[in-house]
Parts: C-alpha cells; sequence; structure tokens
C-alpha cells in the first residue's frame, strides 16, 4: 500500500524479551504485508531509566532475527524542542496548563470526597490547579483534556463520525484493527493527563504523539497494554492538528501470575542465536501457525507475511 508507514517504538530500559518481540513482529509484519516502510523509534524520554547500552542490544537483536528498519532509528532523547514546541502551542491554545500538586496531594484530594483508587483503575486528576496555582509553584504540565472534550463536541456538534473516532453518549469510540471498537469516556476515566512530569521528562503521551505524526505513522501496532491510552493520544492528535493512524492491539504475554511479561516484572532476555525458535514463540502468541524447525528465519517470515496478510490486511 502506497504511504504505508509503520514502527515500532521500544523503550531502551533493557532488552528485548518474548513480550516486546510480538509487538516487533507484529508491526514488521504488517509493513511488510502491505508493502510498506517500517521505522524503529527509541523511547528514551525516561532518561534516568533508559541506557544506550540496551537500545544497542534491542538493534542488534532485531537485525539478527531479520527485522529490519528502512532508516536509522529516532532517538526521543534528541526530540526536546518538538515535544517544547507542541506543549507550547497547546498553552496558547489554553489546553495545557501548569500544575503544582505532588502525588500526595492528588491522593489526599480524593480521599476527602471519599474515593478510592484500585491498581487497575487510578483515579482522575481531581482539576485542582485548573483554575490556577493560587501562588504554588507549577510541577507539571497538564492536558485540558475535560475542556477540549467540550471543545471537540462543540466544534463536531452533528457530524457523527469524524475521522478515525467519535465522541457520542460521554464516550470516545474508535476501532482497534484486533480489538474491534473500544469505548472510553476520557475526562471521567483519565481526566487532565499530563504532558510534561514534575522531574521535567516529557510524558509519554506527548512524545507519542508528536513523534508519530513527525515519523508519518500511518500505521500504530503495539501492545494491547497500551490500548487505553489510544483516546488520550487521539485528543491530543486532534487538539495539535495531527493525522490520527490506525491502530491494532496485539495480545500480551503473559507470566506465571497473569501480569503482562515485562522488563520491570524480571522477563529474561530474548535470545537470538536461534533466530526461528525466538521468532516462532512470538508468531504463535500473534496466532500464526509454526513452521518446521529447519525452516530458514527468512522464509518463516515471508510465510508468516502472507498469513498477517489474510488475517488484518493492512490495506485502509
Ligand atoms: N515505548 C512503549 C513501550 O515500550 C511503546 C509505545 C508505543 O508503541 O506507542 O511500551
Amino acid at each position: 500500500m502506497a504511504g504505508y508507514v509503520g514502527r515500532f517504538a521500544p523503550s531502551p530500559t533493557g532488552p528485548l524479551h518474548t513480550g516486546s518481540l510480538v509487538a516487533a513482529l507484529a508491526s514488521w509484519l504488517d509493513a511488510r504485508a502491505a508493502g510498506g516502510r517500517w521505522l524503529v523509534r527509541m523511547e528514551d524520554v525516561d532518561t534516568p531509566r533508559c541506557s544506550a547500552q540496551a537500545a544497542r542490544t534491542i538493534l542488534g537483536q532485531l537485525d539478527a532475527l531479520g527485522l529490519r528498519a528502512d532508516e536509522a532509528p529516532l532517538w526521543q532523547s534528541r526530540r526536546t524542542r518538538a515535544y517544547q514546541d507542541a506543549l507550547d502551542a497547546l498553552v496558547a491554545g489554553g489546553l495545557a496548563y501548569p500544575c503544582a500538586c505532588s502525588r500526595a496531594e492528588v491522593a489526599a484530594a480524593h480521599a476527602a470526597a471519599g474515593r478510592t483508587p484500585t491498581r487497575h483503575r487510578p483515579l482522575p486528576y481531581p482539576g485542582t490547579c485548573r483554575a490556577g496555582l493560587q501562588g504554588r509553584a507549577p510541577r507539571a504540565w497538564r492536558f485540558a483534556c475535560e475542556k477540549y472534550w467540550s471543545k471537540w463536541l462543540l466544534a463536531h456538534a452533528g457530524l457523527r463520525q469524524v475521522a478515525r473516532f467519535s465522541i457520542a453518549n460521554d464516550r470516545l469510540a474508535w476501532t482497534d484493527r484486533r480489538l474491534g471498537v473500544q469505548t472510553q469516556n476520557v475526562p471521567a476515566e483519565v481526566g487532565d493527563f499530563v504532558l510534561r512530569r514534575a522531574d521535567g521528562l516529557w510524558a509519554y503521551q506527548l512524545a507519542v504523539v508528536v513523534d508519530d505524526a513527525f515519523q508519518t505513522i500511518t500505521h500504530v501496532v503495539r501492545g494491547e497494554d497500551l490500548a487505553d491510552n489510544t483516546p488520550r493520544q487521539m485528543l491530543l492528535q486532534a487538539a495539535l492538528g495531527l493525522p490520527t493512524p490506525r491502530y491494532l492491539h496485539t495480545p500480551l504475554v503473559r507470566g506465571a501470575d497473569g501480569e503482562k511479561l515485562s522488563k520491570q516484572h524480571g522477563a529474561p532476555a530474548l535470545q537470538t542465536s536461534e533466530p526461528l525458535q525466538a521468532l516462532q514463540g512470538a508468531a504463535r502468541v500473534l496466532g500464526l501457525s509454526s513452521v518446521p524447525a529447519q525452516t530458514r528465519a527468512a522464509d518463516a517470515l515471508a510465510h508468516w507475511v502472507m498469513a498477517w496478510r489474510a488475517l488484518y490486511n493492512p490495506a485502509p
């Protein structure tokens, strides 16, 4: 498909593991099945947790598996200017504001209102600084999500479907290529989310939106744990006047305890000395059939590109 651009965007906090390979392989297969381009972006905004060594290891692992990008990687740590410009544009449009609240203060505000967060359902920001800092020192910057939500509704009144998402009955609705229709009430479930953190680091939500647009990404393929971040990213794209790509969220690999396999969770580094074996494991998670053990990795990849096309035709 002409114009298709996909990407794999690892955070280099450690080497690839079985879980992250699933996203890498799926995004590569989708791009190849579309006859498009595939890029790698190092999401090293969280500088204290990232390392150049881990980034080099990831690039070496991808190369050993035959997943080769069409361009040199983009490094988020070098994109500060672009993130600042995006924040400035939001501030100028009245869609971002400084926030002085610490985590403890946010928790106290919720407790005072009798609301208790759970691990899987954190509470939205209560909006304390929306009306101004009241003499307190700014710490973070937040997206005026509630305000933009109303503004979007006003601007699109009467239009049922705009681009790749719609808002109706208090819910943003979008269609994931694997999961189908997804909905979220972003102001109620997420609230005014952070764009720049109190420690000065750029938040994932802002960086990912700015860079997907900068790299002209048309199709995002990534792990299912990020599916509920998508409505936030769609609102930011709309607020910044950027296009919304299509999204496909892949199944997660879970550990014995049912938690998502992750580096923080002690997932072992992926061994690439037997490329086929590594790829085979990820292909299975994606619902692709196994190939005979003596198959060359390149032939297995070519086989899965065809199978992937049949499953998730990347054409729009
Ligand atoms: N850097 C994110 C991660 O490693 C992925 C971001 C994305 O694909 O949007 O989980």
